[in-house]
């Protein structure tokens, strides 16, 4: 469905970033890959369908990064059909000890840089009239949870951003979405379940029960594939019309 289409996807060697570029690249298209960590094992996967792979190092939080990855995946493909904004991190503390550098760092990553690859796609995207522009959100981009200040104003942020871009676009081939995942087992969440299992003095899968059942009635993680078929979904000629969505795969968890 995808054959000759470039997508880029942020944050793509790790977790849900990972499962989008697969299953983009198991529709056919060519992959701009990004993000920190093992990205040679990340690349080999994702070329494993059979599709032109590349990568760029950019750093989310720095905007001048962002635009060379930007040119570079320009310069590489022809063009960036499809844009994946996922790179994202976290941080839990109360509001009063958030640390400064860690706020900072959440709000460029999460949130500024969605605006600065968005910006730069779209005048190639218009040009051609086509493009789809999928944003990772969150449920915290939906409703809070206590110690997420950051995390929660980025992901309310990122939902903004995607009603104005698709509201910008309106009236051509582009469309613009968000994706609002509850817990994905994924290194971002493993870290919050250790912390749980330090804290209660309980083992991992304990640590995985109470953290689930605390907010999504399902009692189970949503996958990266699961997701990622969303994503596919959005990018189908059937999604033409769904814009500026911010739709939820929580098992449950805004429903209550
Ligand atoms: P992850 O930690 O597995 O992957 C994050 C990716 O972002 C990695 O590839 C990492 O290298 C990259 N990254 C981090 N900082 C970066 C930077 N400064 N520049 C470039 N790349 C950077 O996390 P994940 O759970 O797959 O999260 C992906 C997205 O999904 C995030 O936006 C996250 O907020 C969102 N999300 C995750 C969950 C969950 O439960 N895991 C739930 C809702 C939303």
């Amino acid at each position: 469905m995808l054959k000759g289409k470039t997508a880029l996807v942020t944050g793509s060697t790790s977790g849900i970033g990972l499962g989008i570029a697969k299953a983009l690249a198991e529709q056919g298209a060519n992959i701009m890959m990004n993000g920190f960590g093992e990205k040679d094992a990340a690349m080999a996967e994702v070329k494993a369908f059979g599709v032109e792979v590349d990568y760029h190092g950019a750093d989310m939080s720095k905007p001048a990064e962002i635009e060379a990855m930007m040119q570079a995946a320009e310069k590489r493909f022809g063009a960036v059909d499809i844009l994946v904004n996922n790179a994202g991190i976290q941080h839990v503390a109360n509001v009063e000890d958030f640390p400064v550098d860690r706020w900072d760092a959440i709000i460029a990553i999460n949130l500024s840089s969605a605006f600065h690859t968005t910006r730069m796609a779209l005048p190639g995207m218009k040009q051609r009239n086509w493009g789809r522009i999928i944003n990772l959100a969150s449920v915290h981009g939906l409703v809070a949870s206590a110690q997420k200040s950051a995390y929660v104003a980025a992901k309310h942020g990122i939902v903004g951003l995607t009603k104005v871009t698709a509201l910008e676009t309106a009236q051509t081939g582009v469309t613009c979405n968000a994706i609002c995942p509850g817990w994905v087992l994924t290194p971002l969440v493993q870290k919050q379940v250790d912390a749980r299992a330090e804290k209660d003095k309980v083992n991992n899968e304990e640590a995985k029960k109470r953290l689930l059942s605390e907010k999504q009635p399902s009692g189970e993680f949503v996958t990266p594939d699961q997701l990622a078929a969303l994503a596919v979904f959005f990018c189908s000629p059937a999604a033409t019309q769904i814009r500026g969505v911010a739709w939820n795969m929580d098992g449950g968890w805004v429903a209550q």
